[in-house]
């Protein structure tokens, strides 16, 4: 069954060895994340040349995402490893304090007490636990236990409303950067970027690196949504992360279904790419099958147009890593097959200047009234696979590349499959035929099918797209 939503899977313990990536690769993976919140740059390393591995063993395209950590806002440790609050108890959060106890604990963040006043709202543990601060003095920040729990080492904070003001990029993100960039990932996703100034400097540090990675900005702080900010941070990044884990408790959990359909309607209108993330499948955490509510979920954000849904714990450290990515697979290829393809009404009122992106949007439309076979896209950067596929047209659009990088970054793009074509000559139609064998050697179209087919001439530049051609597979003369 061809599934036109991307699946990302968190790696972690549960699936970081060769015999289960490559169970998850078969069952659908189309991109890893690496999680630099753990691990050291050497498993990082190792976990990379593992994932390179299987793709070549199973002949999948599958994307590596680095994940920086950010200025994720902790408590720090325990005495006893964790301690359990009740409703009414008073707690004091302390900049200066070391090992915590039953009264008190110490921060990771030095600045909190800086940041909050009587009367804000702290959530600890993505929202299980809420205090209210009474009032803060000095390096303290003294609370009341609204809901308790259990509270361990190093769980974040979040303050209900955002606010908190730490730097995006940390000192340990610059070096995770240089790590992303040497391992050569594909992807990288920004954690808790307030604005476009965090992604620049991201992408700066990435580039001075050698890194060509798409980048992904995390919205998960309160003030990532307020008007405008949702623009400007799309307008410096590649695609976004509809990251719910963090974002809900920053803006209240109600909040986010809306803020998810709002996203990614406006990713798709920037040519932006969308991942939804967080919570999708948690139950398979522990159980071989999903509940009701998240199979409606997964479905739902495929309806809402995202190119990707994310594995988080499900694959890092649960039980069923291999059948929640099945699991997630079915579902979405149910879900995309039970609705009827319709070109966006709003298509008609695009606006768009460049003549490659003209020559995507023709190949889009013609594609979907000629009810053709395939797209074939010869690309160079990925950007005519990119804007053909922020429009759902029902056909499948083969992104053709001679550059390993634009295959691996088309691996996130919903609707597109990344292929290589091997051809290192300058004659037009020698790379046609050459291309045409690729798709009739891999079964995906047959001699005689009608195509849409996009080029650059001459070959060989980037940003060149400027032809488009209807053809019948077989008319190119083979090489
Ligand atoms: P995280 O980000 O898993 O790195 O916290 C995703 C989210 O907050 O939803
Ligand atoms: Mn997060």
């Amino acid at each position: 069954m061809i599934r036109s939503t991307k699946i990302v899977a968190t790696l972690g313990p549960s699936s970081n060895d060769l015999e289960t990536l490559e169970r998850m690769f078969l069952a659908g993976v189309d991109v890893v994340r690496l999680n630099f919140s753990h691990g050291t740059t050497e498993d990082h390393r190792r976990l990379a040349e593992a994932v390179r591995e299987t793709c070549r063993k199973t002949g999948r395209t599958v994307g590596i995402m680095g994940d920086l950590q950010g200025p994720k806002i902790r408590v720090g440790k325990f005495k006893d490893g964790k301690i359990t609050l009740k409703p009414g108890d008073a707690f004091i959060l302390d900049a200066d304090y070391e090992l915590g106890d039953q009264g008190r604990a110490g921060l990771d963040y030095k600045e909190l007490p800086r940041d909050v006043n009587a009367g804000d709202v702290l959530l600890l543990d993505d929202g299980r636990i809420e205090f209210t601060v009474e009032r803060v003095s000095g390096n303290e920040v003294h609370c009341r236990v609204v809901h308790g729990g259990v509270l361990s080492n190093n769980k974040g904070i979040n303050r209900r409303g955002g606010g908190l003001t730490a730097a995006a990029l940390t000192g340990k993100d610059m070096v995770d950067i240089r790590t992303a960039a040497e391992i050569k990932v594909d992807f990288l996703a920004v954690s808790f970027p307030k604005s476009s100034a965090d992604m620049y400097m991201a992408r700066q540090l990435l580039r001075a690196a050698g890194g060509e990675a798409f980048l992904i900005a995390k919205i998960e702080r309160a003030e990532a949504v307020e008007p405008g900010a949702l623009e400007d941070i799309m307008s410096a990044c590649d695609g976004i992360m509809v990251a719910r884990g963090d974002l809900a408790v920053e803006v209240g959990d109600a909040l986010v279904p809306a803020l998810q359909k709002r996203m990614i309607r406006m990713a798709r209108e920037a040519n932006k790419l969308t991942i939804t993330a967080t919570q999708m499948m948690e139950s398979m955490v522990a159980s071989p099958v999903p509940t009701r509510a998240e199979v409606s979920d997964v479905a739902n954000a495929v309806l809402d147009g995202t190119d990707a849904v994310m594995l988080s714990a499900e694959t890092a450290s649960g039980r069923y890593p291999v059948e929640t990515v099945a699991s997630m697979s079915r579902i979405c290829a149910v879900a995309e097959s039970s609705t009827p393809v319709s070109l966006d009404r709003e298509f008609l009122d695009r606006v768009f200047t460049r003549v490659d992106q003209s020559i995507a949007m023709a190949a889009l439309f013609t594609a979907f009234h000629l009810k053709v076979k395939a797209i074939a896209a010869l690309t160079e950067s990925g950007s005519t696979a990119l804007w053909m596929s922020r429009l759902n047209c029902g056909v499948p659009i083969y992104a053709l590349t001679t550059r390993t990088g634009t295959r691996y970054r088309c691996s996130l793009l919903r609707d597109t499959y990344p292929l290589m074509v091997n051809y290192a000559g300058t004659d037009r139609e020698e790379l046609l035929a050459e291309s045409e064998n690729v798709l009739l050697d891999a079964g995906l179209v047959e001699k005689g099918d009608l195509i849409v087919l996009t080029i650059g001439e001459p070959l060989g530049k980037a940003g060149g797209t400027n032809t488009m051609k209807i053809v019948k597979v077989g008319e190119h003369r083979r090489a």
